[in-house]
C-alpha cells in the first residue's frame, strides 16, 4: 500500500501552517497553567516533519505515520512530545495491522489508549486526551467532518472547569480551574484543520 503523496504533503503543511499560526495563543495558554512553551514546542515538532515531507511522502502510508510520530518525539520536546509521538507511532503501527481488517475509529482509539496509558492519564484529566476521545467517538459514530471539528473546538473549551489531574498543570491543583488545557488546544486546532482540509 502506497501513500498519496499529495494526501500526506498536505496535511503536513496545514497541520504546520495551524501551529505556526496558533503558537503565540498555545503559549499564552502554557503560561497560564504551565511553563508557557506548548506553542513553540508544538512548533518545533511541526517544522521537523515539514522538513522531512519529501522524504515522508514516498514512503508507505503506516510508515510515514510511525515516521512522523518519531520525528514528534524527539523534537517537540516537554510532555506533549512523547504523547503526540505516541499517538502517531501506534497509529502508523496500527494502520499497517490494518492491512488484516480494521476500521480506522478502531485504529484511533487504540492510538489514543495507548496516549493514555503512556501519560499515566484518563478523560477528564484535563490533557490533550479531552480532545482526543470526543474526536475518536465522533467520527466512530460517522458524523460530518464538519461536526467533528466542532466537537474538538468545544471539547477543548469543556477543559476549561476541568482540574488538571497530570503534567505540569496538576501542580497547580485547583488553580489550575478556569483554564483551557493548552494541549487539549493544539489537539483542536490540529483536528480542526484536518477536518477542514479532507473537506475541501
Ligand atoms: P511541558 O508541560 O513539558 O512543558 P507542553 O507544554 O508541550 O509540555 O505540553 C503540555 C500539555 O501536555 C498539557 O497541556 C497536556 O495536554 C499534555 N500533558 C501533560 N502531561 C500529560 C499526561 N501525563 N498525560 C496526558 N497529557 C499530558
Ligand atoms: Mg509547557
Ligand atoms: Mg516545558
Amino acid at each position: 500500500m502506497h501513500t498519496e503523496p499529495l494526501l500526506i504533503a498536505g496535511l503536513i503543511e496545514v497541520c504546520r501552517a495551524t501551529i505556526a499560526a496558533n503558537s503565540e495563543h498555545l503559549c499564552a495558554l502554557d503560561r497560564a497553567i504551565g511553563d508557557g512553551d506548548h506553542g513553540t514546542n508544538m512548533q518545533r515538532g511541526c517544522e521537523a516533519v515539514s522538513a522531512e515531507e519529501a522524504n515522508l511522502s514516498s514512503l508507505p502510508l503506516p510508515d510515514a505515520v510511525e515516521k512522523i510520530g518519531l520525528t514528534l518525539v524527539m523534537n517537540i520536546g516537554g510532555a506533549a512530545g512523547p504523547l503526540y509521538g505516541t499517538l502517531l507511532m501506534e497509529m502508523g503501527r496500527e494502520l499497517r495491522a490494518e492491512e488484516s481488517g480494521g476500521a480506522f475509529p478502531i485504529i484511533l482509539k487504540r492510538a489514543i489508549d495507548a496516549v493514555a496509558r503512556r501519560g499515566r492519564a484518563t478523560a477528564g484529566d484535563k490533557t490533550l486526551l479531552d480532545v482526543l476521545y470526543p474526536v475518536q467517538d465522533a467520527l466512530a459514530h460517522r458524523s460530518r467532518l464538519s461536526d467533528i471539528a466542532r466537537r474538538a473546538e468545544l471539547s477543548a473549551n469543556d477543559t476549561a472547569p476541568m482540574k488538571a489531574m497530570r503534567g505540569r498543570a496538576a501542580y497547580l491543583g485547583d488553580r489550575s480551574i478556569g483554564h483551557v488545557d493548552p494541549g487539549a488546544s493544539s489537539c483542536a486546532l490540529l483536528t480542526m484543520a484536518i477536518c477542514r482540509y479532507l473537506e475541501e
